[in-house]
């Protein structure tokens, strides 16, 4: 089969690659639509622990095969990659925190993932899903169940206020689940005009870019004294220093950006959080009680509902084969985008 192989730092092919036979407890899916994630990127581009391996975690397809244990009955089905693979064993994982599992895996991070005609995964981590459902929106609820999770870490409430700092893939549908959650006021941030028309589109009231106001005063303008939750979504330090600023006393934070290891933080930044007594809970993955949580159920309901609009994120659709180019222009900046399809099934 074809395959999108990371070989090392800055080196990524299309190749052949021999085509997995599902194994026990395994089934393999055809793919049929990949997202990439700005961790593919940044895998990419800043390198990455394991080489070679099939990137991708953010996948849909059909079950075309399966291993010893798996019913046949899944066969044709349509499923979404979970990517986790916790060990369900462990102190954490016995808690139903699996994204702090003390031995996991993760499907295109620690072991083959979906950029590529198919894949090998636990009969566990297919997200079986009504045969109707666009398999290029299925792609993408990986990426929606991380924002609905911030939400849950941030303990959002209906009726209240929020600022998204950054809206790219995951700000953009953060913007998404405020609107669905039902939020009185819903601001954003992000220094690209297309993004912030974008999340204008997905129901965002406010649009602010930092380069032309001061987020912080247009914030307390609309808000009084700053808003109940702030999700930072850019994986900038300029973004991270905001959110403590455009909260309210006692309003919550949630983290949900990488950001870059060698920049540092000031002080003040500590100063503020604990004057205003603010909640700050950094966010790992998308996961929760029952394996693999609600986040992933209500995504596919929001999908099917028409509630969540994953056409309007995705911005580019290109062959699998040119997946190479494709990174190498993410990389370098000269590609402004949103949400891109990779499609094994397209020819080059
Ligand atoms: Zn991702
Ligand atoms: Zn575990």
């Amino acid at each position: 089969m074809k395959a999108v192989v990371l070989e090392n730092k800055g080196v990524i092919t299309y190749q052949d690659v021999p085509t997995p036979t599902p194994s026990k407890g395994h089934l393999l899916l055809k793919v049929k639509a990949a997202s990439i994630c700005g961790s593919d990127v940044s895998r990419y581009a800043k390198g990455h622990r394991v080489y070679p391996l099939i990137l991708g975690h953010e996948v849909a397809g059909m079950i075309t095969a399966v291993g010893e244990d798996v019913s046949d009955d899944l066969l044709g089905k349509h499923a979404a990659i979970i990517p986790l693979i916790p060990c369900f064993h462990c102190m954490e994982c016995q808690r139903g925190y699996y994204s702090a599992c003390h031995n996991y895996s993760f499907i295109g991070s620690r072991q083959a993932g979906g950029f590529a005609e198919y894949v090998e995964i636990p009969e566990q981590n297919a997200l079986i899903l009504p045969d109707a459902l666009p398999l290029e929106s299925a792609a993408l609820i990986e990426p929606s169940t991380v924002a609905r999770h911030i939400l849950d870490l941030g303990n959002f409430q209906p009726g209240q206020t929020a600022v998204v700092l950054g809206v790219g893939s995951i700000g953009l549908m953060v913007v998404q689940w405020l609107r669905i959650l039902k939020a009185s006021l819903i601001i954003c941030t992000d220094v690209s005009e297309a993004n912030l028309a974008v999340a204008h589109k997905l129901g965002a009231h406010v649009m602010l870019n930092p380069h032309q106001m001061d987020v912080k005063a247009e914030v307390f303008r609309l808000t009084g004294n700053g808003v109940d939750l702030s999700v930072e979504a850019a994986g900038v330090p300029q973004a991270l220093a905001q959110t403590i600023q455009v909260t309210r006393p006692r309003g919550s934070v949630v983290l949900g950006g990488n950001q870059p290891l060698d920049a540092s933080l000031p002080m003040q930044f500590i100063e503020d959080l604990m004057r205003k007594e603010l909640s700050l809970n950094g966010c790992f993955m998308s996961y929760s009680a029952p394996f693999p949580g609600h986040e992933w159920t209500d995504t596919v309901q929001a999908i099917q509902s028409g509630e969540l609009n994953m056409d309007a994120v995705i911005s580019h659709h290109y062959p699998l084969s040119t997946a190479p180019n494709v990174f190498e222009e993410i990389a370098a900046h000269r590609l402004s985008h949103q949400k891109i399809i990779l499609l094994p099934e397209l020819g080059t």
